[in-house]
């Protein structure tokens, strides 16, 4: 059986909030075998809701929704699947009970526009719910002939994590047969995306039984390998045929291969091999040491360093002759490979890291124009520099060039 999920609620088409209960319950429905094929948000509308649960009935086995069971005029779930699916919605007495004992346990009394919360599909199980006074609601069954489950949960994400652990997990594992997803990701540094696809699509296409998603950000890639199988050792073997496949054929540029990032990996690496590692960056203004420090115990292996904006500070906090400025400019190979030496020196670690560009989007010119960084680190083997020319806006390329520089100190330590 596939799933698909409905997000109601106007709210959510509007630029201020993001569905996300549906992330969860993908998550959970993927855990127990079950793909999500179909996923729509749908504003607070009769007519549109009515809609999307009757094409939802004709695509999907398992159609989840949530939201829009509120006490408002606003909230139409109930309405809505009772006429996509053809069946009455009647009040129910005990449920109807339940909701007014919560608001007298409270001291409130309950206004008359709660009592439509007890509106329950015929047929449907009443989903307790514990935390608000919406309670979800299940109901199977054959529509048109083919076995179907509706599930309506209340929009609040706590309410509806609750109710799908208390009431919808063991109920959904019960009607499915046994199935197993599993997922590998693979992270790829510093190649770009229709590179990367170009090399390992001959490898995963031979693998029809596995889904394989890429995903793209400044610098990073990650390959996504899922397949569903009836026992777990199955489907994991399944995943680790085509990623060992695909790491085979990319090699070195595969950075992680269970789910690390990179600067975890850095991290692993520095630990490894009992080195230190300073920065003095320009252009990335302290992203890099951010990056580096977001890693719990990164103090074992980060010694510090300065972010040298302005071409004093380059001299005197990193040790960048003032006349090398003059002579090549503050964004040039030379000043990068001074930095690295310089802040490598200075908080005298194993490796220093420099970094100096345009970021843009104003400070290009004909021969230094926005997206050129330089990148230096230094260790007692000597300096390398890396020039790029980074596309995109300035927070793109700031985060591109701090990846460089990160993956500079993976290479160098692996
Ligand atoms: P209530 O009884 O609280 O009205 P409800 O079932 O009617 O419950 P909504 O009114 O649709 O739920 O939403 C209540 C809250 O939950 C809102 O703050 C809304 O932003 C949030 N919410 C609703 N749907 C989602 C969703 N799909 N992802 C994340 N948050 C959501
Ligand atoms: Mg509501």
């Amino acid at each position: 059986m596939n799933a698909e999920i409905i997000a109601v609620g106007s709210e959510l088409l509007t630029p201020f909030r993001t569905d996300t209960n549906s992330l969860y319950l993908t998550d959970q429905l993927n855990q127990l075998g079950v793909e999500v094929v179909f996923k729509s948000v749908v504003g607070d509308d009769l007519k549109h809701l009515v809609a999307a649960a009757q094409h939802a009935l004709f695509r999907s086995g398992i159609i989840i929704l949530t939201g829009g069971l509120g006490p408002t005029e606003d909230d139409l779930t109930r309405e809505a699947v009772a006429e996509a699916l053809g069946i009455p919605l009647h009040r129910e007495a005990e449920v109807l009970a339940a909701i007014e004992h919560r608001f007298a346990s409270r001291g409130w009394k309950m206004s008359p526009n709660n009592a439509k919360q007890a509106d329950i599909l015929e047929g449907a199980t009443v989903l307790p719910n514990a935390n608000g006074t919406a309670p979800g609601q299940w109901l199977s069954g054959k529509v048109e002939g083919r076995e179907h489950i509706v599930i309506l949960l209340p929009g609040p994400p706590h309410e509806l994590k609750a109710l799908f652990e208390s009431e919808c997990r063991e109920r959904l594992r019960a009607k499915l047969p046994p199935a197993y997803i599993a997922t590998r990701v693979l992270k790829v540094a510093m190649l770009g995306e229709s590179h990367v696809d170009a090399r390992v699509a001959p490898i995963y296409k031979q693998y029809c039984d596995v889904q394989t998603t890429i995903l793209a950000g400044a610098g990073e890639i990650e390959l996504h390998f899922k397949s569903r199988r009836a026992t777990m050792d199955a489907a994991q073997a399944c995943v680790d045929e085509v990623a060992d496949a695909v790491e085979d054929e990319l090699g070195d540029a595969v950075y992680s291969r269970d789910g690390q990032s990179l600067e975890q990996i850095v991290g692993y690496w520095l630990q490894m091999r009992g080195a230190t590692v300073a920065v003095a960056e320009s252009c990335t203004g302290g992203l890099l040491a951010e990056r580096i420090t977001s890693i719990s115990g990164s103090s074992r292996y980060f010694v510090g360093g300065a972010v040298v904006y302005s071409n004093a500070l380059k001299s005197e906090l990193a040790g960048v002759p003032a006349d090398m400025i003059a002579r090549h400019g503050a964004v040039s190979r030379e000043v990068a490979a001074a930095l690295a030496e310089g802040i490598r020196y200075r908080c005298e670690a194993t490796l220093g890291l420099g970094i100096t560009g345009v970021a843009g989007p104003t400070g290009g010119t004909a021969t230094k124009p926005v997206g050129l960084v330089y990148h230096g680190l230094a260790s007692d083997s000597g300096t390398e520099v890396i020039e790029r020319n980074f596309p995109g806006d300035r927070k793109r390329i700031r985060r591109f060039a701090s990846t460089l520089a990160l993956d500079m100190v993976r290479k160098k330590l692996m």
